[in-house]
Parts: structure tokens; sequence; C-alpha cells
């Protein structure tokens, strides 16, 4: 991998090799890290950051869950983005903003200071080249997601992680693309960092945000885009089953975009191949960058 040359650290944009953090930092022995992952797209008005200021409202949420106070306020970290972009000279690219407790104590409880860093590099395409044409092989994973009474999903936190890794580590292991975890109840969450919908008679289905799913800005998207557009939306409890009976299913998160799933555990969804639901979605999402599906929402924030 080819390192970008700034980084964004507490104030200043550093050079890449500068931007360190000490071994005892107690978001490194602890998880107590927040962040976002965020896309900043060529669109046919210009380069445009997709909705950079709803990822960041939900890093300041993540952070208050954990009571762990970030010193900047929301628009200097939007700045930041912006300006670390503007550094690195990109244009097309994923952000990375990241808070997390730093030196300042040993113990779970102790009130370190809160550190923030926002880094920007080029990426591609999450889960390989071609799977947004072609759809992905998941499996379900032998990892259950955790239960809501213990480490809340609705904060997107870097102790959460140590499952997605161990789910999507297992699918890839076995020689999928990506895995797809159960709630404690049993019942379907979300894969290792996508969220889920499902497709049954021309309605999209997706799981609850109380199924132990980070409730996704994607998800969100592709709800409202569906709305408008007059596809029903029905966000429920799923059993494990239904992945083999629907007639479509489809990953969707800020790094996934809009993958589509085309087995289960090998069992072939639908036809197999990705279906018009599908494809309608993909359509009306990615049309916001090029100007078709219009920005009625505001959504793209200009670099
Ligand atoms: N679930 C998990 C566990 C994730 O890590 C992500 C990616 N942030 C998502 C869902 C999708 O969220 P979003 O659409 O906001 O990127």
């Amino acid at each position: 991998m080819r390192y970008p040359d700034h980084i964004w650290h507490n104030g200043e944009i550093k050079r890449w090799q500068d931007a360190t953090v000490h071994v005892m930092a107690h978001g490194l022995h602890y998880g107590s890290s927040v962040f976002e992952g965020i896309r900043c797209y060529e669109t046919n008005k210009g380069h445009a950051i997709f909705r950079l200021t709803e990822h960041n409202k939900r890093l300041f949420n993540s952070a208050r869950i954990y009571e762990m106070p970030i010193p900047y306020t929301l628009e200097q970290i939007n700045q930041a983005c912006r300006d670390v972009i503007k550094a690195n000279d990109l244009g097309q690219c994923y952000l990375r903003p990241i808070a997390y407790r730093d030196l300042g104590g040993f113990g779970l409880s102790a009130d370190c200071p809160t550190s923030v860093a926002v880094a920007a590099w080029n990426m591609g395409r999450y889960l390989g080249a071609d799977v947004i044409e072609a759809g992905i092989d998941a499996c379900v994973s032998s990892w259950q997601r955790f239960a809501p009474n213990t480490i809340p999903a609705g904060a997107k936190a870097g102790g959460n992680y140590l499952s997605g890794q161990l789910i999507a580590r297992e699918a890839r292991r076995l020689g999928f693309g990506e895995g797809i975890a159960l709630a404690s109840t049993g019942l379907l969450s979300e894969g290792a960092g996508e969220n889920l919908f499902l497709v049954f008679d021309g309605a999209l289905h997706t799981t609850p945000v109380s199924a132990a799913l980070l409730n996704g800005i994607t998800r969100n998207t592709i709800m409202t885009l569906a709305r408008d557009n007059g596809i029903t939306v029905i966000e429920r409890e799923i059993p494990r089953e239904y992945l083999y009976l629907c007639d479509e299913l489809f990953m969707c998160g800020t790094a996934a975009e809009i993958t589509p799933i085309r087995s289960v555990d090998g069992r072939a969804v639908g036809t197999g191949k990705p279906g018009d639901v599908t494809r309608r979605i993909q359509k009306l999402f990615f049309g916001l960058f090029d100007g078709t599906t219009p920005d009625k929402y505001g959504w793209l924030e200009a670099l």
C-alpha cells in the first residue's frame, strides 16, 4: 500500500510519518476509539463529500455514548476532512476521522485526553473490483454479534471491530467474499461491515437497529431513495432462513457501497444473479453522483 503524504492530527496537517500514537495510549489497549468512514465522490458538479455532516454527527454521538469529549466542533471536524483531502491533492477518496482516548492514565475509567485524526486515501471497491456488477458469495458466520446490553452497536467504536474482524476473516478463510452475522437473539443482524437488504416481491426488507447493527448512513440513503421512488421498505426482524428464500439480497455501506449477494452458504439467491430491484437501487444511488438522481436532501457537501 502507498500511504498518503499528509494527515490531520490534533488540529494540524502533519506529515504521515509524524502522526503517531504512544504505545501506552488508552485507545490502543482498550479499544476506546470512535471513528467514521466517509467517501468523497467525483460528481457532475465537482467533488463532493457524501453526507459529511451526517457522518461526523455520528462520530460525536459515538463519542458521547462512551463519555469521550471531542475538543473540536462539528464544523472543525468537517473542515479537517476537507483540509486533509486538499493537503494530499486527492479527489475521489475515502476519509477516516478517528477520535481516541490518548495517553493519560492506565485505568479503564481514566479521564484521558481525546486525540483526533483524519486520514484520507484512495479507495476503490472495498469488496473487490467487479463486485458491484457481479455480486459476492457470502456465508453466515459462526460468530454472533454482541448482545445489545453488552456493547452498544449504535456507536461506531474501535472495539466493535473485533467482532467484525472475526466475521470477515472467517468468511475470507473459508473462501467467501463476506460474512453475515446473526444477533444474540439468533435473528439476522448485518454483515461484518455492511447493512443488509433482502427483496421479497419487489419490496425491500431490512433488519432493525435493535438487531445489534450500526445504523448505517448508506442504509438510510437507500431507504429514503427507495421510498421516494415508490419502492416499499419494511424494517423488521428477520430469521436466518429468509436469506435462502428472498428474491434478491444486497449489502450496503460507505466502503461496500451497494454490493449484490449472489449466494449465501453455497445456496443461490434468487436466480444467482443481481436482480432488478438491486440494479434499480444501485442506479438511484450512483445516480446521485452523475446527476441522474436529484440531490433533494443536500447530501453532496462541497469539498
Ligand atoms: N455496519 C457496520 C458494522 C459498519 O462498519 C458499517 C460501515 N460504517 C456499516 C454497517 C454501514 O454504515 P455506513 O453506511 O454508515 O457506512
